[in-house]
């Protein structure tokens, strides 16, 4: 199977812009086994772009194109290709949705030629793009494939290991293997600062970093003859990504840290209660999510009010009086409080301001206490969350759920 690389931009011909872009693909389609012959740069021109890909496709089967996808009246790319296999724009309406959930995220207005990028050509299999507007695009006739990108590298790289990559391994002869290496507790920049090195000369197999609500993923991919080989491949990266990282690693293609934790507790036969205040139930709600949590989980108190605090789990009245709710102390008593109540073998609680309201100079918003209570250790974890001031109550306590489960 030939593969070429069209890149569509006049900054690229204008030597104003690196096309890193024909770089990475041209690294990727040849981990695949995809062999390319020729690479070329075309200004955005409708006439020289359609010469272009006639001529590639004169010599090859796929044809992988970057840029052009934008919104404005020079990014022709799609409609250049439309054109070319004679298929008519159509809206295609999961990509409106897209594009407008995209606009309504960063609170922007759309405009009306945003709603170009979600015309394809009839037929077109799409590729989201999470980290922009435009999506990607594949058409196909007569044995020819037409792949189309976005430009930025952020937008194109990610699209390309999600969704890109599965699609063109039906022309290659390789299997393709990933592993999720899970993260929490150390932000997407830290991952990549740590394993500089390791990730950038990564060729095959790959590694991927995707943040999400205070986590990271990296994702390890490899190109083989077998799967046997694949995971032989993939095997010593994940070592050495361990031998860095290790600490901040809570499992390999888990979906999630409750998932990880939850099962960790029931192969120790290892019981759980939880006292909430600041997360008002989100902590057990995340514990009986995972299936076959009611081996290891007791009850969860959603202990919001002081008198429930003292009430049924115990904390004593001069606690709350001297400390207050938001304590060291107070999280310490709910935790053991809980645990007796139960008869778990840890208690674990929760006590925080969430704000918006409510944060003081002693007492900031995002400060948070997580209480620790079983018979080895009685600890409190103290946080100061950095949250975006939109949504800072929802990531507030979405992130003090996350460390319950560290
Ligand atoms: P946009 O929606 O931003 O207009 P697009 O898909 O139309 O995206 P272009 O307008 O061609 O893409 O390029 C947008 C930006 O992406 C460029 O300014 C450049 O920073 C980057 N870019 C485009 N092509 C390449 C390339 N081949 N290599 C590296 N970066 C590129
Ligand atoms: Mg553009």
């Amino acid at each position: 199977m030939k593969a070429e690389i069209l890149c569509v931009g006049t900054e690229l011909l204008l030597g104003d812009i690196i096309n890193t872009n024909a770089a990475y693909i041209a690294r990727e389609l040849a981990n695949i086994g995809i062999d390319v012959y020729y690479q070329t740069v075309v200004g955005d021109n409708n006439g020289r772009l359609k010469e272009s890909l006639a001529l590639a496709f004169s010599r090859a089967d796929i044809v992988v194109m970057t840029g052009g996808l934008g919104p404005t009246y020079d990014d022709l790319t799609k409609e250049t290709v439309a054109d070319y296999f004679h298929k008519k724009m159509i809206m295609d309406d999961a990509s409106l949705k897209s594009i407008e959930g995209f606009f309504y995220r960063l609170k922007r207005p759309m405009t009306e030629n945003n709603k170009k990028q979600a015309m394809m050509p009839e037929g077109a299999a799409i590729f989201p793009n999470a980290n922009g507007t435009a999506p990607g695009l594949a058409v196909s006739e007569n044995g020819k494939t037409a792949i189309l990108l976005p430009g930025p590298p952020a937008e194109m790289r990610p699209m390309f290991q999600d969704a890109v990559l599965p699609y063109l391994m039906k022309f290659s002869d390789k299997v393709l293997l990933s592993h999720n290496i899970r993260i929490f507790g150390m932000g997407e920049s830290r991952v990549e600062e740590m394993l500089y090195d390791l990730m950038k000369n990564s060729t095959n197999p790959t590694i991927a970093p995707y943040a999400k609500a205070g986590e990271v993923t990296l994702r390890v991919t490899a190109a083989a003859e077998t799967t046997e080989e694949c995971e032989k491949m993939i095997a010593p990266t994940i070592k050495k990504i361990e031998a860095v990282i290790g600490k901040y690693i809570y499992g390999i293609d888990v979906p999630d840290i409750q998932t990880a934790t939850v099962k960790e507790l029931i192969r120790k036969k290892v019981t759980v209660a939880t006292a909430e205040s600041c997360t008002g139930g989100l902590v057990s709600e995340r514990i009986t999510e995972v299936p076959g949590a009611s081996e290891i989980f007791g009850c969860g108190v959603c202990s919001y009010a002081n008198e429930i605090k003292h009430r049924v789990l115990g904390v004593s009245e001069e606690t709350l009086a001297k400390y207050g709710a938001v304590s060291e102390q107070t999280a310490r008593e709910m935790a053991g409080g809980v645990r007796k109540l139960a008869g778990a073998d840890i208690g674990v609680s929760t006590t925080g301001i969430a704000g918006p309201g409510g944060g003081t100079p002693e007492k900031p918003v995002g400060l948070v206490y997580i209480g620790i209570d079983s018979d080895k250790l009685t600890t409190v974890l103290k946080l100061n969350i950095n949250y975006h001031k939109a949504d800072e109550r929802t990531y507030i306590r979405h992130m003090t759920a996350q460390n319950v489960f560290r």
